[in-house]
């Protein structure tokens, strides 16, 4: 048996499916948050419970997304995205420039889209 791999930068199945646990647990985190302030929400008393309920459930799944703040709902994003690099098989690759992120930065941001040298142009636009 002999490794497929020599890079120490690959990052393995194995990493891969911690990350992407990693990544589904914050996802459902996120949603719950969301889900908590609607349920606030819905606690306050309204005499007009009716035939609109059918119609509120069927949109707040979009609303969902308008409860997040803007980083939140980044964040919700960059979390997607990552889970569908994952499937494609690019998790861990910058969206940008196709470098790959290093692991270290994967373990303290899992939903990285970019390598550092591109988020540090990002930051810092000429
Ligand atoms: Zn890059």
């Amino acid at each position: 048996m002999k490794k497929a791999t020599t890079s120490k930068k690959r990052i393995s199945a194995k990493e891969i499916k911690k990350f992407k646990e990693q990544l589904v647990h914050l996802k459902e985190e996120l949603l719950n948050l969301v889900q908590k302030t609607t349920e606030n929400e819905k606690e306050y008393p309204s005499s007009e419970v009716g035939d609109s309920v059918d119609q509120a459930a069927d949109s707040s799944a979009r609303e969902l997304l308008f409860e997040l703040n803007h980083g939140e709902r980044q964040r919700l994003e960059a979390i997607e995205s990552a889970l569908k690099k994952i499937e494609q098989g690019r998790f861990g690759m910058c969206e940008k420039c196709g470098n790959i992120i290093t692991k270290k930065r994967l373990k303290v941001v899992p939903y990285a889209r970019l390598c550092i040298k591109c988020k540090a142009k990002m930051e810092k636009p000429a």
